[in-house]
């Protein structure tokens, strides 16, 4: 297992972590802002969210280039399925491609994932997963065209109504297999997987799948658990165990700091946060 007590060189931000991708939350603070308070620090790279993208992907990302990291991912493809997906079967997979393109013309090569819930009309998941497998079987030639990888997220099962379809690696790995395809594999983030009795095993059959893996923690009275994620260490999370399987499994990229914490980080100035997230990389994780 790589050793980051001094070395942080492996540490990406997620935007998500700054309040960015939500409307009234963080400091508010600009892409261009945000590239230079991760460059100053060392950081691998930046994940952005769509939102925070516009139309100026292409900059942007020559921008991160110039600073002297990369653009190690980009959040999110819509919802393939469920309630919270485009409307029609044809909005899906226009917004789906949309995704792709923005994560070429920022020149990143991973594009996550997240399902959504339970198809509206079906009951528990096997539809679901089985109509996922179909819309990325038939996006994954067209990010291939454009060197994207693409990583299917699976969530914490607090979200498998609306959200997700698939709530554990294995789940994630099953739909991979449906998929077949060269680009498509799998992103693992703490918050989602910390509880898995079957992780290590799961991690050791996802082989180079792994194509991300997400830090925060698990706050043992979590108060809200879209909102109220954990910084390393303030939690239950074996983040440890969790990366000794993941790099077990040949993982060697970037590891993304991803906290969405409306009522403790996101109030805070990003700076602090930005520190916070280096000292508990290097002590931590
Ligand atoms: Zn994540």
């Amino acid at each position: 297992m790589r050793d980051f007590t001094s070395d942080h060189s492996a540490l990406a931000l997620n935007t998500a972590t700054l309040g960015h991708n939500l409307d009234g939350y963080g400091a508010g603070w600009s892409p261009e802002q945000v590239i230079d308070a991760c460059a100053a620090r060392g950081l691998a790279g930046i994940v952005f969210w769509r939102r925070e993208i516009g139309t100026r992907a292409v900059e942007i990302g020559e921008r991160v280039r110039a600073a002297g990291m990369d653009v190690v991912g980009l959040c999110r493809t819509p919802f393939l399925v469920g309630p919270l997906a485009p409307p029609t079967p044809q909005g899906i997979m226009d917004d789906f491609h949309a995704s792709i393109d923005m994560a070429a013309a920022l020149g990143t090569r991973v594009l996550t994932i997240v399902t959504g819930g339970v198809e509206p009309g079906t009951k528990g998941h096997g539809e679901s997963q089985r109509l996922v497998a179909d819309r990325v079987a038939r996006a994954a030639p067209y990010a291939t065209d454009r060197g994207v990888n693409l990583a299917l997220e699976p969530l914490n099962p607090v979200y498998a109504g609306n959200r997700t379809c698939i709530m554990t690696l294995r789940d994630a790995l099953r739909v991979c297999d449906m998929v077949d395809a060269p680009n498509v594999g799998v992103a693992v983030d703490v918050y989602h997987v910390w509880w898995d009795s079957d992780l290590a095993a799961a991690c050791a059959a996802a082989g180079d799948r792994i194509l991300g893996f997400h830090l925060c923690d698990w706050l043992a009275e979590t108060k809200d658990v879209l909102l109220d994620r954990g910084m390393m260490g303030d939690g239950v999370a074996d983040i440890r165990a969790i990366r000794t399987a993941v790099e077990g499994a040949g993982y060697g990229g970037p590891c993304e700091v991803e906290i969405f914490s409306v009522g403790n980080w996101w109030r805070r100035d990003p700076d602090d946060v930005l520190d916070a997230m280096v000292e508990r990389f290097r002590t931590v994780c």
